[in-house]
């Protein structure tokens, strides 16, 4: 029989993305330097994410370790992010929305619910003429619905009441499904450095599964990448403006990370900052290097995420931020080229 942290750790492992596994992984009492201390954890989410990628499903196993899976979904999420891959990270957001609507179907009326509110959703549970209903606000259901392909998604198949759309139990598990893709790309966006034995463990599995990733996908990861200032985010573009003034560090760090992405080698970054009235080359060679992962503990940045810089303040979102709901800086690039092409 389980008790009952190991409920609380099943609850995890069936919904990792939700507001209370999250919870629940800042309150363990262990860093990851401690876990990964112990090879098999890192060793079992290459393995796991390496199915994943081949197989596009979960390895069929039924642990008897809640928390172990747990952390592992996460050391698997490290190594997606250090793999910075789309299809990579498409496919590791499909298995796992899968995985767990699976369980959602089985949950009962009240988890839910309460998960759909975890996930930002203001979906309320109706009763209606003795009928049990998910009513989900009209811009809630289109906005989640617009993926979904199957032409039945359409407002007229469904019953409507007083601003909601209503739904049957196994519709609204649908549509949280897309609700939680979103969230998952959010938590893999909110991954800034990645450890360096992961980094490491990454690129050996990058050589191991690149058999398993469609050319044609191959050949979008280029698509994010550009010289063309006019492709870049308004919160690029105000910083390369504004770096004559000197920027703060979230701005520096930004920004490094943002151009070292976009292809510019180390020292073109150092004679960018070479604007500035004080300017500093042996200083500014130390924190780009320590940016780019050439220095100290040898993690390489990633560009942080719009959440991250509307935190920092100078996010400028524009139409095209606004219109495609952009999550991330570099989601940005893609659309802008595209939009342009
Ligand atoms: S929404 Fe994101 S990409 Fe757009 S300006 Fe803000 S931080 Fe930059």
């Amino acid at each position: 029989m389980f008790g009952a942290l190991d409920k609380t750790f099943i609850w995890a492992v069936k919904y990792p993305f939700d507001k209370k596994s999250i919870e629940l992984l800042s309150s363990l009492e262990i860093s990851l330097e401690e876990i990964l201390s112990d090879e098999s954890f890192l060793e079992e989410a290459r393995k796991k994410l390496k199915y994943i990628l081949k197989e596009g499903k979960l390895i069929p196993t039924v642990s008897q370790n809640p928390y172990r899976d747990f952390v592992i979904f996460y050391i698997q999420v490290l190594l997606v992010r250090a793999l910075g891959h789309t299809y990579i990270e498409r496919r590791f957001i499909e298995v796992y929305s899968k995985f767990s609507s699976s369980f959602l179907s089985r949950e009962d009326e009240g988890n839910v619910e309460e998960l759909a509110k975890n996930l930002g959703l203001s979906a309320e549970l109706l009763n209606i003429d003795g009928n049990l209903y998910f009513g989900v606000p009209f811009y809630e259901f289109f906005k989640l619905s617009k993926k979904l392909s199957d032409k039945y998604w359409k407002l007229y198949y469904f019953p409507l009441h007083k601003g909601y759309v209503l739904l049957n139990r196994k519709n609204f598990v649908r549509l949280l499904q897309e609700a939680i893709k979103v969230r998952l790309f959010e938590i893999l966006l909110s991954v800034e450095n990645v450890p360096e034995e992961i980094s490491e463990v990454a690129q050996k599995l990058l050589k191991e599964v690149e058999e398993f990733i469609p050319k044609t996908r191959r050949r979008q990861e280029g698509d994010f990448i550009t010289r063309d200032v006019e492709n870049y985010p308004p919160c690029i573009k105000y910083l390369l403006a504004n770096i004559g003034k000197g920027l703060g560090h979230s701005a520096r760090f930004t920004l490094v990370a943002f151009l070292n992405t976009m292809g510019y080698s180390k020292d073109e970054i150092i004679q960018m900052f070479n604007v500035t009235p004080d300017f500093n080359e042996r200083m500014t060679r130390y924190q780009v290097e320590h940016i780019l992962g050439l220095r100290g503990g040898k993690t390489r940045y990633s560009v942080p995420s719009c959440r991250k810089i509307v935190s920092y303040g100078f996010c400028k979102a524009d139409d095209i931020c606004k219109k495609y709901t952009i999550l991330h800086p570099l989601k940005y690039v893609y659309v802008k080229k595209r939009y342009r092409e």
